[in-house]
């Protein structure tokens, strides 16, 4: 496959390396999109480039001086009681101040740092549920996010297992994430997978049904919990068609013995369209946005109830 990338000379004095770096450049932003086989260097290019640059040099400090901090977002039942959490994980910036995972874990991906946050998310969840089974909370479960890259630079069963054993903590109540990205064609991931779900772990498939192999692989692989992608609840004009589909994926769910969570929530309407769908567990903001691990354990009583206790 053939990539070509343009860069318009302006100035005739400047060094032709740069000149290459820039054409690079744009090949850069469209490798993967098969698509796509020209582009045009802009100033946009390399303002994001420079911008990832950024990134990269900040992250070692930023994960030494604590910038990134795990929130939780609640996965409810459809009358709000709390189940459990999905920790997301946010960057404290000390210049630019709060930044969501949208704007630094792409890039972290890309470079081969995701797993070194990862780690880092995953310990503190960890840490998390140890203080709420001391509290007399072990009712309550927390998902972790697991990225396709993390397999290829951690032994994956080696860390979860060894942080649930330095934590003594339940091994169902760590719940693992995990995309389609990250089992599709990778058998020896699947069987790290396999390995996880053997030994207690539940298996949760993220953002079911927005890849293109979601019906084949769940065929293939061990899964208790599939989350259904918030687009589906996105409005357009094909509504009726993605109601369609989402009762499908309930109704198939059910059927294989799977709990079904529905992601991006925003309305009672909604809420109430997938109770009558069958859909038991919601995540989304009409129930709560993510947030510090404070709040959460003030908001659902986590503490509370070791008061009172
Ligand atoms: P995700 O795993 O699909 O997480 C759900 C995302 O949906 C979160 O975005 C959450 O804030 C957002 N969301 C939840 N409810 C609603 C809603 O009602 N409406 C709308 N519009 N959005 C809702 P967030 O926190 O910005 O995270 C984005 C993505 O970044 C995550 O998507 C996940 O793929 C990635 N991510 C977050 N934390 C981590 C992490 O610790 N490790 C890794 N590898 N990836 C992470
Ligand atoms: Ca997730
Ligand atoms: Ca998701």
């Amino acid at each position: 496959f053939i990539y070509i990338g343009v860069y318009d000379i302006k100035d005739r004095n400047e060094p032709v390396g740069n000149m290459c770096d820039k054409a690079n450049m744009a090949i850069k932003c469209m490798k993967g999109n098969y698509q796509m086989a020209v582009a045009y260097y802009d100033e946009a290019i390399l303002e994001k480039e420079l911008e990832q640059k950024k990134l990269i040099a900040e992250f070692d400090r930023a994960l030494e001086n604590n910038e990134f901090c795990v929130y939780l977002q609640p996965q409810t039942d459809a009358d709000g009681l709390c189940h459990g959490a999905e920790a997301l994980v946010r960057w404290a910036h000390p210049k630019s101040g709060l930044m969501s995972p949208g704007s630094f874990v792409d890039c972290y991906e890309r470079c081969g740092l995701i797993h070194r946050l990862d780690e880092y998310v995953w310990e503190e969840a960890v840490k998390t549920l140890r203080r709420w089974t001391e509290l007399g909370r072990s009712d309550l479960h927390i998902s972790i996010n697991i990225s396709a890259k993390d397999f290829f630079y951690l032994d994956v069963y080696e860390v979860i297992m060894g942080l649930v054993e330095k934590y003594k903590v339940d091994i169902k109540n760590l719940r693992l994430e995990l995309t389609e990205t990250a089992v599709v064609n990778e058998n020896d991931n699947m069987e790290v997978i396999r390995k996880l779900h053997d030994a207690g772990f539940i298996i949760e498939i993220d953002d079911f049904g927005s890849g293109y192999s979601s019906l084949n692989m769940l065929k293939d692989i061990c899964s208790d919990v599939l989350k259904i992608d918030r687009e589906f609840l996105r409005e357009t004009e094909n509504a009726v068609r993605s109601r369609d589909i989402l009762e499908e994926i309930i109704r198939l769910s059910n059927r294989m013995n799977m709990t079904v969570i529905t992601e991006g929530v925003e309305t009672r309407e909604q809420v109430d369209m997938l109770t009558d769908m069958g859909c038991r567990v919601f995540q989304g903001y009409y129930f709560s946005k993510p947030i510090p691990i404070h709040e959460f354990e003030d908001k659902y009583n986590v503490c509370l109830l070791y008061t009172s206790d």
